[in-house]
């Protein structure tokens, strides 16, 4: 269909009008998919069924290679395009997640997460495929299914184990109640406490016991008091797991588990100091023995590539979408995995409107995220993304720029890790 003479503007736009009707074209079974795994919402690291969905999604589609219990258990890859060799190859990734939450199913999303990230890999390929020239432009489409991000950060346990290695550039989105380009998603560990005394009868002989939900409270409440001194933008949050059996039971075993949060990984480390302090004196005060355990995955934050944004910005806007410019709504900020991706691989991770005013994590966003009326926007969003994709392999320049975008934010955090941890040495 497509003229062999054409200029590279035109043909551009050419291309991205063909994306959308391919991805339009495709929108029955990328529904299907999203609703299937919606309809068995599973935890992380327990996606089982979600992961034999894509992966025969995957399978069914000509031309993927698809690599099931990619790196872990419930993750996948599928690959189109030639080998990494010598020569020249683009590689882009797209990113699928698809784990839901204890007791709300998919109040975030996930299911749609992974249809955009099918549709936009899906659009690609199809339209790349349509090429007059293929071999003029080497491009490696890659989708990674990725796991338990609600839970644990299967994309940490992934880059550990070279999952994203080779790539040049990733893209995902996730849903939210409008569109923006970017929310803050700040860096987090979790760490669980626990504390062991010994258990008496609370009222014949209480002088007997070590009161372990004791040592609970004043953890709490050290930490609380300690927020004065945090900065505004920190945050220390968390609850009390375990707080004994019974009242009249001297608590032998209490446990809880608090989440840490800072803008930047590099400051992270002076509030784990400054917590832990509050962990450790209320062992102290009780004559409790205390076990502080962190989570084996830190997220990290996530880092901006201003040029991936634009680009983005400006085929959603192409598309109809309406980015956010609400102060408050951009100072909304959470967590995500695919920060620590961000600094492995530059990529992007814009939030998409699902056509409901429901907040994620509630039920009313698991019904919106499995209604029939998300579909116009999941498509839309995947248009955006493989539109964008588009531009950076016809443009190789644009590629270049993120690149040293990548290499510059990497080296402004290090700089802000050094610093920190000179001053706390
Ligand atoms: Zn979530
Ligand atoms: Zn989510």
């Amino acid at each position: 269909f497509l003229p062999e003479e054409m200029s590279s503007s035109a043909l551009l736009s050419e291309l991205k009008h063909r994306l959308g009707v391919l991805i339009d074209a495709a929108e029955p079974k990328l529904h299907g998919l999203s609703r299937d795994i919606w309809t068995c919402p599973e935890l992380a690291y327990q996606e089982t069924q979600a992961h034999g969905t894509l992966v025969d999604f995957f399978s069914q589609e000509p031309g993927w290679t698809v690599d099931p219990h990619f790196k872990l258990d419930t993750a996948f890859r599928a690959v189109w395009g030639p080998e990494l060799g010598p020569g020249p190859v683009v590689n882009v990734g797209f990113l699928c997640e698809f784990d839901a939450l204890p007791g709300l199913g998919h109040a975030c999303g996930h299911n749609l997460i992974a249809e955009v990230g099918a549709a936009a890999a899906l659009g690609l390929k199809a339209v790349l495929e349509e090429l007059p020239d293929r071999s003029s432009l080497p491009v490696r489409v890659t989708v990674l299914g990725t796991p338990a991000e609600e839970d644990g950060g299967g994309k940490i346990d992934m880059l550990r184990e070279g999952a994203f290695e080779g790539l040049d550039v990733v893209f995902m989105a996730h849903p939210s109640k409008e569109d923006a380009l970017y929310l803050p998603c700040v860096a987090e560990h979790d760490v669980t406490i626990r504390y062991y005394g010994r258990a008496s009868h609370a009222s014949a002989y209480p002088w007997e016991g070590v009161n372990a939900l004791d040592a609970a409270v004043l953890c709490y409440n050290s930490l609380s008091v300690l927020r004065q001194q945090l900065k505004p933008d920190w945050r220390v949050h968390g609850i009390i797991k375990n707080g004994g059996v019974k009242p009249n039971i001297i608590p032998d075993y209490t446990e809880l588990e608090f989440y840490l949060r800072t803008p930047s990984r590099a400051e992270l480390p002076v509030l784990k100091e400054k917590a832990e302090r509050c962990f450790r004196s209320a062992a102290e005060a009780t004559g409790c023995t205390v076990e502080v355990e962190f989570s084996k995955n830190r997220f990290d934050n996530m880092l901006r590539f201003w040029t991936l944004e634009q680009l983005y910005e400006q085929n959603g806007t192409a598309l109809g979408m309406e980015f956010t410019t609400d102060e408050e709504v951009l100072k909304e900020s959470g967590s995500t995995d695919f920060g620590n991706v961000t600094f492995a691989v530059p990529g992007i991770h814009p939030y998409f409107y699902i056509g409901a005013n429901a907040l994620v994590h509630t039920q009313e966003y698991t019904s919106a995220a499995g209604d029939a009326r998300a579909q116009f926007y999941a498509l839309r969003t995947a248009k955006a993304l493989s539109m964008t994709a588009l531009d950076l392999l016809m443009n190789p320049q644009l590629l270049q720029k993120i690149k040293e975008e990548f290499t510059e934010e990497k080296h402004k955090e290090e700089d802000k890790e050094t610093r920190l941890s000179t001053q706390r040495t």
